[in-house]
């Protein structure tokens, strides 16, 4: 069994791919609900971000983990 701890949050997360509670995004690792929370934003921001631009995607997205680590919540 490994145990993970989200990046965001912190929480504990035990047999994290058992469950599949645990997710490997940009270069973090977030629980489920981190996940979501994050991914709500990054949505939002998508989809009134016109032209897309693939640079600016993964540099926000970068952003916004990091910001939400920096925070310990998404
Ligand atoms: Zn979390």
């Amino acid at each position: 069994m490994i145990t993970v701890y989200c990046d965001v949050c912190r929480k504990k997360m035990d047999d994290p791919v058992t469950n599949r509670s645990f997710f490997y995004y940009a270069d973090y690792s977030v629980c489920e609900a981190c996940k979501d929370s994050l991914e709500v934003q990054i949505k939002n921001q998508v989809r009134n971000k016109d032209p897309f631009e693939m640079d600016w995607y993964e540099k926000y997205v970068d952003d916004i983990f990091s910001k939400a680590v920096q925070k310990g919540k998404a």
